[in-house]
């Protein structure tokens, strides 16, 4: 089987646009690592196709967007797009957010928004952090969103301290091996942090034990400009170019 992951779309259409017509044409099912929803212009169009995909778990912003989360202290402007997308978002759409899972799995592969033990907020970016959800899990893969860093920590059987990582910033594939673990974060759809404005995600072959992620242009101007059109602020809009 091939899986499609996607990650933190964050309401950006024209990204998840780019990326399920790559993906609806090779994968047997698309999964999210959460994080559909605030930031961008578009959040019903974006949980509309959500809607249809086998998995998503619940992220940070999806939660504050519905309730479930206190968002006090996300930055100001964070806060405003939540606000924004709490008025915008339809009665339908805040139902199907609000019933997400924190978890989710399908067979030996975990799904969770930020970590197996905080999946809400912990950012999986410190050793310290990885390496205690290494020792957490319940499965030996994971597949995370949240820092909207495309790459994959890899966790080695032979020396239990030793956590390699392998930066998929420009895209590129890992074969994953029996007995190692592994955290892989496909990267975010809407809104790359990681230097490289093009929309991220990935595809997982179960039968090949390859993961794959690509990077694709998309119409960025496009979404620019309805969040400039929406009144978001111009920072929002400003950082989708640069990958940041
Ligand atoms: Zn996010």
């Amino acid at each position: 089987m091939k899986i499609g992951f996607i990650s933190d779309i964050h309401s950006n259409w024209e990204a998840l646009d780019t990326a399920i017509k790559k993906l609806e044409k090779e994968v047997d099912e698309i999964y999210c690592c959460g994080d559909i929803i605030g930031y961008g212009p578009d959040p019903n169009e974006c949980v509309n196709y959500l809607r249809k995909s086998k998995i998503s778990v619940l992220g940070n912003h999806d939660a504050a967007c519905v309730g479930r989360l206190n968002y006090d202290n996300f930055n100001p402007l964070a806060q405003y797009a939540i606000d924004w997308t709490k008025e915008n978002l339809t009665k339908e759409n805040f139902e199907f957010i609000y019933r997400l899972p924190l978890k989710d799995n399908l067979e030996g592969i975990g799904i969770v928004h930020g970590s197996y033990r905080n999946p809400l907020e912990e950012y999986l970016i410190t050793y310290n952090s990885v390496f205690s959800n290494f020792q957490l899990m319940d499965k030996n893969i994971y597949f995370f969103g949240h820092t909207h860093i495309a790459g994959v920590f890899i966790y080695s059987p032979e020396n239990n301290r030793e956590i390699k990582y392998l930066s998929l910033v420009k895209g590129g594939e890992i074969e994953l091996k029996p007995n190692y673990k592994y955290l892989i974060n496909p990267g975010s759809v809407g809104q790359p942090r990681d230097g490289n404005w093009k929309t991220s995600f990935g595809i997982f072959d179960t039968k090949k034990n390859i993961f794959k992620v690509y990077r694709m242009d998309y119409l960025i101007e496009v979404t620019q400009k309805k969040m400039q059109i929406s009144g978001l602020p111009r920072p929002l809009w400003e950082r989708l170019s640069l990958g940041r």
